[in-house]
């Protein structure tokens, strides 16, 4: 059986000049993408919390908050594959743009072709994260199909409980703070309270089983490790 092609993931599109914008908004939803697209800033930022788009085009000069606040700011929480445009040719912008963790960078006027084929490459180099077994102990998930086995035992978990034990997986041995924890899955703009994450620490030892595999860790939060 084969499986069914890959959809093209979700694109933010980040623009004040609207001809560029439109064009490329109507060029990429031409590749298959799903577009959004911004004019400002703030109105990135904003649809990039909501939306979680797979990759960002980004341009530099912005009125307001410029391109390289923007990614500041995206890189804080997140390291979604990030194109910048840059009118300049300077070499400043470009090692700016790239030290701020941009993954590419592309100088204007520069031809839609190349674009694209830029935004395909980076999307493959941060591929191997999808479909990726995570691995502790026994316990295993993969990433991509979202199940979880320990021992050979499929579990039964939640997404919540998914998306946390993710997270534990990516850092094994390490106590991660509630803080972090709330902040890595159920995102920043969430108002609840943090013992919203003990609630899910236990159900996902629950699921778990014997032997304990999450300790508590006093004074600093949770850590994936088989007790020593
Ligand atoms: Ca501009």
């Amino acid at each position: 059986m084969t499986a069914p092609p890959s959809p093209q993931p979700t694109i933010l599109i980040v623009e004040d000049d609207a001809s560029i914008r439109d064009y490329l908004a109507l060029g990429f939803g031409y590749e298959g993408f799903r577009v959004l697209h911004a004019a400002s800033g703030s109105q990135a930022l904003e649809l990039f919390w909501r939306e979680q788009p797979g990759v960002v085009v980004l341009d530099v000069g912005l009125p307001g908050l410029d391109g390289f606040a923007v990614l500041r700011a995206i890189r804080e929480r997140s390291q979604v594959p990030a194109i910048m445009l840059t009118a300049r040719d300077g070499v400043d912008d470009r090692i700016h743009g790239l030290q701020l963790g941009a993954d590419d960078y592309l100088v204007k006027p520069f031809h839609f072709g190349e674009l694209v084929a830029r935004v395909q490459a980076i999307l493959r180099r941060s591929q191997p994260e999808q479909g990726r077994a995570l691995w502790y102990a026994d316990l295993s998930l993969d990433t991509h199909l979202r199940e979880a086995t320990r021992g050979g035992r499929q579990l039964d978990l939640t997404p919540r409980a998914t998306d946390l034990l993710a997270v534990l997986l990516r850092h094994p041995e390490r106590a991660l703070s509630k803080a972090l924890l709330l902040d890595s899955v159920w995102g920043p703009e969430f108002m609840g309270d943090d013992n919203i994450v003990e609630v899910y620490v236990r159900q996902l030892r629950r699921a778990l089983g014997e032997p304990e595999l999450i300790q508590t860790v006093r004074g600093a939060g949770y850590a994936l490790r088989l007790r020593a």
